[in-house]
C-alpha cells in the first residue's frame, strides 16, 4: 500500500508551537521509511495521523491514492506497534497474537481454525514456535517484541507502524531485531513507516530516513544520502560528527578567517561572503605538513584515538578556538607516525558551506 501525506498541519491545543507544521511525504509500496529526529520534533504525530489515532488541524492522508483522512482506525488496514509492547498480560502468546482476528465482527471474522493456521504461521515467521502457551511475563524484551509485531501483522495490514518498538531493549537485543525486522520486511513486503531517535537505526535499517526538526522534514533521502549530502546544517549535526569552519570566500577561494592561504586545495566556489563550512571528520584530508601541502590548512596533533578500524586525530589550527576532528582509515599506516605535537596539514576534500 502507498501513503501520501499532504501538507500535515497540527498544533495541540496547550501547545505553544506547532507540532506538525505542513509535512509532504510520500511513501511507496513495500517501502521501508524511518522517520528520524530529536524529542518532540513531530515523529510520533505524525505516525498516530497516519493510524487515524489523531486527526491533523489540515491536510490529507492518502492510502493508495484514496483520502483517507476522515477514516477512523479500524477502517485503515495498519498495525501498529509501540515502545512499551503492551502485551495482554492476562492472555497467551497465542491468544495475544489472535486477538486482532478474534475482535472482528461477525461476517468478517475467519474461523477458528482458520485464526488458528494463521497465528501459528506468523509465530514461525516471527520464530516464536513453541512459546504459543506462555504468558507475557514469562519471555524476554525481544520475544515480547515480536509477539507485538505478530500481533500487528494478524489483522493483514496494508501499512505496519513503528513508534520506536525497539527503545525499551538494551542495546545488544536492538541491534538483533533490527537485522531481523529488515529481513522480515524483505520477505512480506509490508509498507512499513518506523520512528526512531536513533541515527545509526535509521541509517543501518531504512530504504529511506526522513530527518525531523520541530515540526518540519530537514530532508528525505536514501540512508547514504542524508549521511554524505546533509542538506541542512541541522541533518549535519545531527547524523553523525562534523567540524564546522568560519571561512570567507572571495577570489573563487575559500578561505579560513585569518589564514594567508585557501584552505580547500582549487575546488571553485561561486558565491562570495561569510559561511560556515561543514566537513565530516572523514571528509578533511590530512598529510605530514612537511609535504608540499600546497594551499592546505596547518596544524598541530592534540590528540590520536584509536577506535577499531578508524583513527580519530584532533588538529589544532592556529585562530580556531575549537580542535578539528578528522578520521581516517587504520589501515592508512600514515597515523602511525602522527603523535601529540606533529605537524600536519588539512585538506577539505568534501564539505558544504552555509551562509552565516
Ligand atoms: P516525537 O515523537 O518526535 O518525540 P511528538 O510527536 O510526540 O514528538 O511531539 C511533538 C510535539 O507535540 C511536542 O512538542 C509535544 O510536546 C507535543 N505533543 C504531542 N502530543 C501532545 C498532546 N497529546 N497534547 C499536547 N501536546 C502534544
Ligand atoms: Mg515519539
Amino acid at each position: 500500500m502507498r501513503i501520501d501525506i499532504e501538507n500535515i498541519r497540527k498544533t495541540f491545543r496547550h501547545g505553544t508551537a506547532a507540532a506538525l507544521a505542513g509535512v509532504d511525504l510520500a511513501v511507496a509500496s513495500g517501502e521501508l521509511v524511518a522517520l528520524l529526529g530529536p524529542s518532540g520534533s513531530g515523529k510520533t504525530t505524525l505516525l498516530r495521523i497516519i493510524a487515524g489515532l489523531e486527526f491533523p488541524d489540515g491536510g490529507r492522508v492518502l492510502f493508495d491514492g484514496e483520502d483517507a483522512s476522515a477514516l477512523p482506525v479500524r477502517d485503515r488496514h495498519v498495525g501498529f506497534v509501540f515502545q512499551q509492547y503492551a502485551l495482554f498480560r492476562h492472555m497467551t502468546v497465542l491468544e495475544n497474537v489472535a486477538f486482532g482476528l478474534r475482535v472482528r465482527p461477525r461476517g468478517t471474522r475467519p474461523s477458528d481454525g482458520e485464526i488458528d493456521r494463521r497465528v501459528r504461521d506468523l509465530l514461525t515467521l516471527v520464530q516464536l514456535e513453541g512459546l504459543e502457551g506462555r504468558y507475557p511475563a514469562q519471555l524476554s524484551g525481544g520475544q515480547r517484541q515480536r509477539v507485538a509485531l505478530a500481533r500487528a501483522l494478524a489483522i493483514e495490514p496494508g501499512v505496519l507502524l513503528l513508534d520506536e518498538p525497539f527503545g525499551a531493549l538494551d542495546a545488544r537485543v536492538r541491534k538483533d531485531l533490527r537485522r531481523w525486522l529488515r529481513d522480515l520486511h524483505d520477505r512480506t513486503g509490508h509498507t512499513t513507516v518506523f520512528v526512531t531517535h536513533d541515527q545509526e537505526e535509521a541509517l543501518e535499517l531504512a530504504d529511506r530516513v526522513v530527518v525531523f526538526s520541530q515540526g518540519r522534514i530537514e530532508q528525505a533521502g536514501s540512508p547514504v544520502e542524508v549521511y554524505d549530502r546533509p542538506a541542512t546544517p541541522f541533518v549535519y549535526d545531527f547524523l553523525g560528527s562534523v567540524n564546522r569552519l568560519p571561512v570567507e570566500v572571495r577570489d573563487g577561494h575559500v578561505w579560513l578567517e585569518g589564514h594567508a592561504q585557501p584552505l580547500a586545495n582549487g575546488q571553485a566556489v561561486d558565491s562570495t561572503g561569510l559561511f560556515t563550512l561543514y566537513a565530516r571528520p572523514h571528509d578533511l584530508g590530512i598529510a605530514d605538513q612537511t609535504l608540499p601541502a600546497g594551499d592546505a590548512l596547518p596544524g598541530i596533533v592534540a590528540a590520536v584515538r584509536q577506535a577499531g578500524a578508524v583513527v580519530r586525530l584532533d588538529v589544532r589550527v592556529a585562530g580556531l578556538d575549537h580542535l578539528v576532528e578528522v578520521e581516517v582509515s587504520a589501515g592508512d599506516e600514515r597515523w602511525r607516525a602522527w603523535k601529540t605535537g606533529s605537524p600536519v596539514a588539512l585538506v577539505p576534500a568534501r564539505f558544504d558551506l552555509f551562509p552565516r
